[in-house]
Formats: C-alpha cells, sequence, structure tokens
C-alpha cells in the first residue's frame, strides 16, 4: 500500500495497492496476448476508440481537473488547461495518423515494385512522470494504441489516481482492458518493468531515472525514447520595445506549473543595456503572484507536488547566496500549511552556482547579466541539457542568428515554454532522445517494413 497525498494540506487522500511482480507479468501477459488482434482491426476503429476518449476529457473535466489538482497540486486553472491541451493533441493524433500509418508506393513501375509499411512494435511500456501527467501521458499512448501496440502504462506515484481514470476513461471508450494496463506503485514497479521484455520503452522523467532505464534496457535492442529535464535558458535582447511584456512572459515561464515543467524557463540572461529595467519589472510582477489554495481558481501558484524538492530549491538559493547572489522575493515565510514556498528571484549570479547549472523544477529563477549577443550564447549553452532555448527580440535576423546556434530539440523566438502538437518534441544532451508529436511522434511508434515485388 502507498498513500495518495494531497499537496497543498500535507494529507492524505487514500491508499493505493501498488502492483507485485506477479500482477506486473500477468499484465505483461495479457497485453502480449491481446496484441495482434488489437493490430489486425482496422485503423478507424481503433481512432474511433481514441475519438470517444478525447470526448470523455471534455464531459469529465471537473472531476478530472480537480483530481489532478488534489494529488499534484497544479491550481485548477491549469488543470483544466492541461486537460484542453491533451485534447489538441489527442485531435492532431486523430486527424494525421492515416497519412503518417498508410502504406506509401516508392517505385510502382519497372521489374521490382516496392513499398513500405508501417507494423507496431508490439507491447511497449510507457513510465511517465507526474507534472503534466495528461500531456506526457497522451504523447506516447493515444499514438501508440492507434498504431495497434498494446501498452503497458505506468503513471507517476504522484499522480496514480490521474493515471487509474485514464485507464478507465479508455475502457469506457472501447479499449479492451488487455490493450491497456496501467501498473501502481513507484521506483520498484517501474523497476520490474524494466525486466520484461518489452518491445519499446518510452520514458518522461529524470534525467538520472532515463539514464538508469537506458542502461538496464541497452541490450534488449528495442525502441527506447527518452523525454529528460532541462535547463532551459531565455535571453532578452536590447532592442525589445515593450520590457514589461517580455517580463511578463518570462515570470509565467518560470512559474507556471509552479516551475514543474520540463520546459519551463530556468535560466535569464539579461542584456547590459535593459538589465535593470528587466529585473525591476520581473520582481514587481513576481510580488504580485496569488500563492495560495490550488483550488480556488483565482490562485497563480499552488504548492510544489513533492516535499523532498523543498529542500533542493532551498539549497540552490543558499548556494547562491553564499556566492554573491542577491535575493530578491521569497524571503518571508508563508503561513501556509502544505508544500508551500515563495517563488525566489535571485540577481547577480554566474555559472558557478547550483541555480545556473541543475534543473531546479520549482519556482526560482537566477537573472544574469549579459554584454552581447555572443557571450549569451556562450552561457545559454553551457549546460548538460538541452531541450529548449528562448530569445527575445524585435530583430528576427538577429534572434535567427543565434537560435542557429543552440544544441537543443526547440528553439522559440518571443515565445517560450510551449508545445505544439505538430511539432517534435524532443530534447539533445541529457535532455533524452526520440521524439514525440508531430509526424515523427506517431512514427516512433512503428517499425518501417520494405517490400521488394516482383512479378
Ligand atoms: P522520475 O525520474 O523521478 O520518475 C519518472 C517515472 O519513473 C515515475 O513513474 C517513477 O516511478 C519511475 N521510476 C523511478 N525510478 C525508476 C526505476 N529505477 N526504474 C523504472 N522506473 C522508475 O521523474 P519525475 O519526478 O516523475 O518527473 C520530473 C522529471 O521529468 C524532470 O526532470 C522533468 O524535467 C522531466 N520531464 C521531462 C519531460 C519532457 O518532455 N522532456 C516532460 C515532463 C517531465
Amino acid at each position: 500500500m502507498f498513500a495518495v497525498i494531497n499537496p497543498a494540506t500535507g494529507e492524505k487522500i487514500k491508499d493505493l495497492q501498488e502492483d507485485t511482480v506477479e500482477s506486473v507479468g500477468e499484465k505483461f501477459r495479457s497485453l502480449k496476448a491481446a496484441q495482434l488482434g488489437w493490430a489486425a482491426l482496422p485503423l478507424q476503429e481503433r481512432l474511433q476508440c481514441l475519438s470517444r476518449f478525447y470526448d470523455l476529457l471534455e464531459t469529465e473535466k471537473d472531476e478530472l481537473a480537480r483530481t489532478l489538482t488534489s494529488e499534484m497540486g497544479k491550481p485548477v486553472s491549469q488543470s483544466y488547461n492541461e486537460l484542453k491541451g491533451a485534447r489538441n493533441r489527442i485531435r492532431f493524433f486523430l486527424e494525421n495518423s492515416e497519412r503518417w500509418l498508410s502504406e506509401e508506393w516508392i517505385t510502382t513501375e519497372g521489374g521490382t515494385r516496392e513499398k513500405i509499411t508501417y507494423e507496431p512494435l508490439g507491447v511497449i511500456a510507457n513510465i511517465s512522470a507526474w507534472n503534466y501527467p495528461y500531456l506526457v501521458g497522451v504523447n506516447v499512448f493515444v499514438p501508440a494504441l492507434i498504431g495497434g501496440n498494446t501498452v503497458c502504462y505506468k503513471p507517476s506515484e504522484y499522480a496514480s489516481l490521474t493515471g487509474l481514470k485514464i485507464a478507465s476513461m479508455l475502457y469506457r471508450s472501447g479499449v479492451p482492458e488487455n490493450c491497456f494496463q496501467a501498473v501502481i506503485g513507484g521506483r520498484e514497479t517501474g523497476e520490474q518493468l524494466l525486466d520484461l521484455p518489452f518491445d519499446g520503452f518510452y520514458f518522461t522523467g529524470s534525467y538520472k531515472t532515463g539514464k538508469h532505464i537506458a542502461e538496464r534496457v541497452a541490450a534488449r535492442m528495442v525502441p527506447c525514447q527518452f523525454e529528460l529535464g532541462g535547463k532551459d535558458p531565455l535571453y532578452v535582447m536590447d532592442d525589445v520595445v515593450d520590457i514589461d511584456q517580455v517580463a511578463a512572459a518570462a515570470l509565467e515561464g518560470v512559474v507556471y506549473n509552479n516551475g514543474q515543467s520540463c520546459c519551463a524557463v530556468e535560466r535569464i540572461y539579461v542584456h547590459e543595456d535593459v538589465y535593470d529595467t528587466f529585473l525591476e519589472s520581473f520582481v514587481e510582477q513576481c510580488n504580485h503572484m496569488v500563492i495560495g489554495d490550488p483550488m480556488d481558481s483565482a490562485t497563480d501558484i499552488g504548492p510544489l507536488s513533492r516535499k523532498e524538492q523543498m529542500a533542493v530549491l532551498n539549497d540552490q538559493v543558499h548556494d547562491a547566496r553564499e556566492k554573491g547572489a542577491i535575493q530578491h522575493t521569497g524571503v518571508e515565510p508563508l503561513d501556509l500549511r502544505g508544500y508551500y514556498m515563495r517563488p525566489v528571484v535571485l540577481s547577480n549570479v554566474d555559472h558557478s552556482m547550483k541555480v545556473m547549472k541543475d534543473e531546479s523544477f520549482g519556482p526560482v529563477i537566477g537573472i544574469q547579466k549579459v554584454r552581447d549577443d555572443e557571450e549569451a550564447a556562450r552561457l545559454m549553452m553551457d549546460t548538460e541539457y538541452g531541450l529548449t532555448a528562448a530569445v527575445y527580440s524585435d530583430d528576427y535576423d538577429r534572434a535567427e542568428k543565434l537560435m542557429k546556434t543552440m544544441h537543443t530539440g526547440t528553439v522559440y523566438w518571443n515565445c517560450c515554454d510551449r508545445v505544439s502538437a505538430g511539432l517534435p518534441w524532443s530534447g539533445r544532451k541529457n535532455s533524452g532522445f526520440g521524439s514525440t508529436l508531430s509526424y515523427t511522434g506517431i512514427r516512433a511508434f512503428v517499425q518501417p517494413k520494405a517490400w521488394h515485388l516482383r512479378g
């Protein structure tokens, strides 16, 4: 048994029964037995199931949003946004899968005709994170099911109630139980999945766990994808016109989902000519954020999801201050139960500090002054991660020059912390490899077969 805790109060919501080695093995075998039958259905039938799931996310959104907020603490308005975002992604898959999964004729004339077909991988393991359980979940299990795979879905132990709701809605949408199974538990349950002969491992989570999983399953020679953490930089050039608006956008990128986004803005660099104005505006706007009960629709910032993360963040702040950083916000303690923390804005930071190098995954931000674009680009790339990088400027050509040098899966011009269903979502370096979303994220769950046809 493990307890699901409400991070806004520290109180138990309920106890859940963890899966065991036996139950995980049993689930795997049932997924294996059902896979060929699921793949043999016409694509349209699988799409219809996922289309009903898409509808249920709308009709049941009130209960789903409240459940998500209760177990991981994101403001309820953001839980509604997440459900809306998940539906956008599912719609993309519903509208585009047929095109990318259909057979392709390469040569139809001459002695040998050639074509490519796309076949499912088989049974895949989807080990998932808690910060956006719907978004990172649908990125994987929706195209996997559409492609004819069966799925063993392991929600994070911090989003298990949501994981169980996802399973129940899929069943009500017509996906047979032996084509989608949720396994409940934490690290040990995840480990049990790594011992089973899955045909693909799709992981969303931290670099540390991703690296461990990659090492554990490497010898299987099956497809693996890793969507991992980030330390995403944002650079403000000196030619931006509306500095308040840029500060507002950057602040949202820092604190949305309480900073617990893989593509949250984690470092800010500002050209020296606009640095003071930017910092003042950023701090001022930060002081106006509403912190409190995540069930209240007026709340901007709820509790952190995990108690342990408070110590990690406090350590980053302490380390930065010891090395000379100035703390502008978040000094006064909060009189709230639960895992609350005020956002912390630090200036006078540099890359000797943990806050500028290690993933924070919380509402703590360092803002560093830079001389020019060269210095900004060098600092932005001084990281082990490579998820996203953002540039704010009124001059596209100047921004593009810098964006081309970014070794990241995504670059943003005058926006940040966003994901589009039509574009591949992928990391480089310690942010992982493989991509979800876009047509690449449809093809990620099938394997090509080459046909050479004579006669
Ligand atoms: P985590 O690595 O702690 O856990 C992720 C999942 O792995 C959970 O389901 C967990 O139970 C499981 N797990 C833990 N140890 C395991 C093991 N030894 N074997 C198998 N499974 C194991 O990550 P988290 O705290 O859930 O998520 C936060 C991290 O995820 C952050 O680093 C964030 O940046 C990253 N993330 C990345 C993306 C992306 O798209 N790149 C999206 C969301 C989150």
